[in-house]
């Protein structure tokens, strides 16, 4: 397939950020695709070569970018370097430039979709002293032969500023309306999305086998689930309400969530975003599959820091700690941890996620050994508000965060947020009831004491209709020094020239951020805003909604990706709650 097509598909995508509109390029785009090529298009779409949790990261500074560019063209490195700056955008700084390239080439060879998908893999592979020069020379031989608007495309994915603001959902809707006709098909290949959490093959799978093929779909080991979350609940009256009289009720641990997929001794662990975590967890890899009674397993655990000495579950930051690449041995022992199983999801080559809760529970009690390490989440059947209080109370006492409300009846639903698992934490009592995870988006500087550091930073809500990340409040408070040092580490290489299209905010700040990082806030309400653009025109026209006295928590949730951040709709409902509770206070 020519890479043209391609590249007129993406600029006719990054004209619009119209859902319907985009939706419409991709089924164009899909139906001129041959079938064999159609996973590597869904991977490029997302600015990807292959699924997140294979890892594979393309690395390409733009320095060296710039060099490539300068060599295919013969256009002076500091000319390049100007327009950069101008448009703040390589990929379009070069396509402006190659549009008066000087060199002349021959022998010019057909630039195809499998050709820099393939070369844009290699240079993604490569490591060593002799890496760099092989990437320019991989780069360059590509820029040589092709058009500036390919060059501009195969620069921004190389660069990683690829963002055609096209949500994983849309490029569903696409595929079912492209291969079955009808967009209701779409629920079909979200369950397959969410068992393998790699679109292009479910693409590939839809194009060659069609809906038979997607239907057939079935668990892979090593292959990481989309994970089942959780709704928040204010209280046992809630909770009740919304799971009938009887349920499991289960301690929240405050620590990683951890995918294990065990066979004999090759042990592969995916974070709650799907990357690979392996690094970070020496001794799971060492310890756990003496605990596995089963050929094949895929498990879902909390792994938790622990004080040795007393047993009681440690706060979410000391794990935090083993996120090092050197020394991660001295790490390890320092501080230990107990990793505490609540799901089996995949057992003996069978899927599990069809079982209820009860069975699976069961499943899980026979397939692990608990030990000193290995541990099964407690739990306890609950019957009413005082059982659920006093399991509260345990919980809190063992030092975790409130409990995990789970339906005894219902199977695990892989990717969906439902009332099937209801969160209680124990802060939900007061205030806004709930802490919120909000991205980084930009940045003040400080003053006085904060000089240097960011002093104040921007925060966006994550919406999932649009892909984007509206802002919500600014937050100063809550931030120890230590805290806006390690802040500032994280965030400073994420500085971004341009606000990236997916921030929507009307507030200027001193630095935008690329919008990757979230950290939890709590605060005391949520008000109607004229300024602040999470759920715009939603209560009101032309009117968002802000956080009031935003404050940071002190938890980085290096865990979460930005698109596991609170979603508009969350914030929503808790707007709507806090409204019915001061309606109900006004009745009393
Ligand atoms: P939150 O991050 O506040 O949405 O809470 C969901 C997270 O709680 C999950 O991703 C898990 O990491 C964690 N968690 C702790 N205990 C449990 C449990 N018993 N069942 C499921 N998730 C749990």
């Amino acid at each position: 397939m020519e890479f043209a097509t391609l590249a007129e598909s993406f600029n006719k995508m990054e004209s619009t950020r119209k859902r319907l509109e985009l939706t419409q390029f991709l089924v164009e785009l899909f139906e001129k695709t041959p079938h064999n090529v159609i996973s590597k298009i869904v991977y490029l779409i997302q600015g990807k070569l292959r699924p997140d949790f294979e890892g594979i990261e393309l690395g390409v500074a733009e320095k060296l970018a710039i060099r490539a560019i300068s060599k295919s063209s013969g256009i002076p490195i500091k000319k390049i370097e100007e327009e950069y700056r101008k448009r703040g955008d390589l990929g379009h700084a070069s396509s402006i430039i190659l549009e008066q390239k000087t060199q002349t080439t021959f022998l010019v060879e057909d630039i195809t979709v499998e050709r820099v998908y393939d070369t844009l893999f290699k240079i993604a592979k490569l490591g060593g002293s002799r890496s760099q020069d092989m990437k320019m020379k991989y780069i360059s031989s590509l820029l040589n032969d092709a058009t500036p608007l390919e060059s501009s495309f195969i620069l921004k994915i190389l660069l990683g500023t690829l963002r055609l603001g096209i949500a994983e959902n849309t490029v569903m809707d696409a595929l079912a309306i492209a291969f079955s006709g009808n967009k209701e098909n779409r629920k079909k290949l979200q369950h397959a999305y969410n068992v393998s959490s790699d679109l292009g093959k479910v693409a590939e799978i839809i194009a060659m086998k069609g809906l038979e093929g997607i239907e057939k779909f079935e668990i892979v080991l090593f292959n990481p689930i989309r994970p089942m979350l959780a709704d928040r609940v204010k209280s046992e009256e809630e909770a009740i309400e919304k799971m009938g009289n009887q349920f499991a009720a289960e301690y929240k641990l405050d620590g990683e969530r951890v995918q294990l997929h065990i066979e004999g001794d090759k042990v592969e662990l995916f974070s709650r975003s799907l990357e690979r975590i392996e690094n970070y967890y020496p001794d799971i890899i060492e310890k756990i599959p003496k605990n596995i009674q089963a050929d094949n397993i895929i498990l879902e655990a909390e792994a938790v820091a622990i004080n040795e000495n007393t047993g009681e579950f440690l706060p979410f930051q000391e794990l935090m700690h083993r996120r090092r690449k050197y020394k991660i041995e001295k790490a390890v022992t320092e501080y230990p941890i107990t990793v505490n199983f609540f799901d089996i999801l995949y057992c003996n080559g069978k899927s599990c996620v069809e079982l209820n809760y009860k069975e699976r529970r069961e499943k899980l009690e026979k397939h692990i050994k608990e030990d000193e390490f290995a541990k099964y989440i407690p739990m306890r059947i609950v019957k009413n508000q005082n059982e659920i209080e006093d399991f509260m109370e345990n919980s809190i006492n063992a030092g975790s965060e409130g409990l995990m409300l789970k339906m005894l009846d219902k199977p695990y639903q892989a990717g969906s947020r439902g009332s099937h698992w209801l969160k209680l934490k124990r802060e939900y009592r007061n205030e806004l009831g709930d802490s919120l995870d909000l991205v980084v988006i930009g940045g003040f500087f400080g003053k006085g004491r904060r000089t240097g550091n960011y002093g104040t930073l921007l925060l966006a809500t994550y919406d999932e209709d649009e892909d984007t990340f509206p802002s919500i409040c600014k937050v100063g408070t809550g931030f120890s020094d230590e805290s806006l040092d390690q802040l500032y580490q994280i965030l400073h290489p994420k500085v971004s020239i341009k606000k990236n299209t997916r921030i929507i905010s009307e507030m200027e700040a001193d630095v935008w951020f690329e919008p990757e990082l979230v950290i939890e806030v709590v605060a005391s309400e949520i008000t109607l805003s004229p300024i602040h653009k999470a759920a715009l025109n939603v209560i009101r026209n032309d009117i968002g909604l802000a956080l009031r006295f935003p404050k940071f928590t002190g938890k980085i949730r290096v865990e979460k990706a930005a698109e596991d951040a609170s979603t508009n709709e969350e914030v929503i409902t808790l707007y709507k709650g806090q409204k019915k509770v001061a309606h109900d206070k006004n009745l009393m």
